[in-house]
């Protein structure tokens, strides 16, 4: 009996379910860089030569330890398409007796394998995907008659299942689970920022980039492409940040600098999301600094956080609630995105910024994502779809699990209030607060209405005045619905005149 097993190009770990079900120098592995895959939305550049170069890597790897690999290179022309074009094309020419593949990581590729049975008439067994904390199932049972999901919760749950930052009494260390509120602090100065690990393009990577370059119109830059591409160079990049940022990462976490891309954030998501890192040993390695002192337990307990709390948290929302949940749209955005969002070319300067991030790295750290490119979206009222889709395309460390619960519900709140109690809506004080964008900007940030008013601020009261039946009963949201009935009806009538002014001249703001 020969089995099939499929490797996605985020399923780059050597302990990967499908990987261990198999035996080594009989069975097949299938590895693929497929157009569809490239092509289902406009994915940065520098996302696609990681990905591909990556899985060229490890397929050498596997090839090294004695695994049987057939691998497609990228050809625009290529006849073979999508995942089950290249299962069948390989079935027809071997006796493949069973498909064996792991959970893939967006329901769009999970319903292509689930059909697959069908088209080929060969068993296919789909194994769970082991390298997160908890399972899909393993969450629905938690959700299973809770009123509302918080990640709080979820988060002590896996606190205590994998006893990261436990005491021999099962309780949290410090004496508390989440030191959040130690970590709002503006970045004055000092430290001195820590920057992600860099490497340089090696042979392979180098193959990949002309290729990407000369066949695949996407979004972004190529140029100065310096992600790690192997497990070895991403475990070095592990080690760097904990060496480097991990120390300020929990102070300085909700900080937008306007000079700087990354400040104490780990550039870790992209290596996590490949396989190249598993997120037990980032956890482990973050506590380990904690425990021999290198680090406080705010930034110790903060970073984990993000990994066994956020991270799980959304997968499990996402396979909970898919298909439906890419539907959701609460608050009945109607906007297009503005066409910015692509280029970066705009006078505010956050989303400057925050795009310019975007386009040269693939990156954006959190609060860029969250308060500043979401924020806008949810005040100016975009489409949600369209807002997901841009998410999905620009980021290194995009995959749909992972993408669409954080921009649908954690941003556009487009599920109601499943994932967050309330919109993460802010005016442009938040920003001011948190960053030196405002001071470089054309607009101004104390002005509400005037003609040179930060766009953020109409935008924000108009959002709480327009969504008001959705939102006013929401406890969290009193104080602003208070500030909201301060207001005098003509100063509402001039917040409504600068929005309606603000949506039609977006494109030139
Ligand atoms: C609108 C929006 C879209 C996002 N899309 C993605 C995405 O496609 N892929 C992705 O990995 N993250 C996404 N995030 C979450 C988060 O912004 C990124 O994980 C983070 O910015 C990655 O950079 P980093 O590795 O430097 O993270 P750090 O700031 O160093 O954080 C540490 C790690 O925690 C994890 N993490 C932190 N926050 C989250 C979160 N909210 N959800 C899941 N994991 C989290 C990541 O693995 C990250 O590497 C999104 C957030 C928002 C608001
Ligand atoms: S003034 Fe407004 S648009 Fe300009 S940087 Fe500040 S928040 Fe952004």
């Amino acid at each position: 009996m020969t089995t099939l097993t499929i490797i996605t190009g985020d399923q780059l770990s050597p302990g990967l379910s499908a990987l261990k079900a198999m035996e080594r120098g009989k069975d097949h592995v299938l590895m693929a860089e497929l157009c569809d895959e490239v092509r289902y939305v406009r994915h940065h550049l520098k996302k696609i030569v990681l990905i591909f170069s990556a899985m060229r890597h490890f397929a050498e790897e596997l090839q090294a330890a004695g695994h049987c690999v057939h691998y497609h290179r990228f050809d625009p022309d290529a006849s073979i398409r999508s995942f089950s074009d290249a299962v069948a094309a390989h079935c027809q020419r071997h006796a493949i007796d069973e498909v064996v593949v792991t959970r893939p990581g967006e329901w769009r590729v999970f319903d292509e394998f689930n059909k697959l049975e069908k088209s080929l008439g060969i068993p296919v067994r789909m194994l769970e995907d082991d390298r997160f904390v908890s399972t899909p199932g393993e969450f629905a049972d938690w959700a299973e008659g809770r009123k509302s999901l918080r990640m709080e919760f979820f988060y002590r749950l896996m606190r205590k299942r994998t006893g990261l930052l436990m005491d021999q009494q099962g309780e949290p260390e410090g004496g508390q689970w989440n030191f959040d509120a130690d970590n709002r602090r503006k970045w004055k100065g000092s430290p001195e920022s820590a920057s992600p690990m860099s490497f340089v393009p090696d042979d392979i990577t180098r193959e990949v980039i002309a290729l990407v370059s000369s066949s695949i119109d996407g979004f972004g830059e190529l140029d100065g492409f310096d992600f790690g591409v192997t497990r070895a160079q991403a475990r070095r990049a592990l080690a760097h940040f904990v060496r480097t940022g991990l120390a300020w990462f929990g102070d300085y976490q909700d900080a937008l600098p306007d000079d700087e891309d990354y400040r104490f954030h780990s550039r870790l998501s992209a290596y996590l999301n490949i396989g190249l890192l598993d997120p037990l040993e980032v956890c482990e390695a973050v506590e380990g600094a904690w425990r021999s002192g290198e680090v406080p337990l705010n930034a110790a307990e903060g970073y984990i956080r993000q990994i066994i709390g956020w991270r799980e948290f959304v997968r499990g929302i996402y396979w909970l609630k898919m298909p439906d949940y890419a539907d959701g749209n609460h608050l009945a955005g109607d906007q297009p995105l503005p066409a910015w969002y692509w280029t970066g070319e705009t006078g505010m300067r956050c989303l400057e910024r925050a795009i310019g991030n975007t386009r040269r790295n693939a990156y954006a750290h959190h609060i860029q994502r969250l308060m500043v490119t979401g924020n806008f979206a949810l005040l100016l009222g975009v489409r949600p779809r369209e807002v997901c889709e841009w998410y999905l395309a620009v980021y290194a460390d995009a995959y749909e699990w992972v993408e669409l619960p954080n921009t649908l519900g954690m941003v556009m709140f487009g599920d109601g209030g499943l994932l967050a109690s309330k919109p993460y809506a802010a005016s442009g004080k938040y920003i001011q607060r948190m960053g030196d964008h405002c001071a470089n900007c054309k607009y101004n940030v104390a002005e509400r209405t005037a003609d040179d008013a930060c766009p953020f601020n109409a935008l924000y009261w108009d959002f709480l005045m327009r969504n008001e039946k959705k939102l006013g009963g929401n406890p969290r949201m009193r104080m602003m619905y208070r500030n909201v009935e301060r207001l005098e009806p003509a100063e509402k009538a001039a917040i409504t005149k600068r929005a309606n002014w603000i949506r039609e001249n977006v494109e030139v703001l």
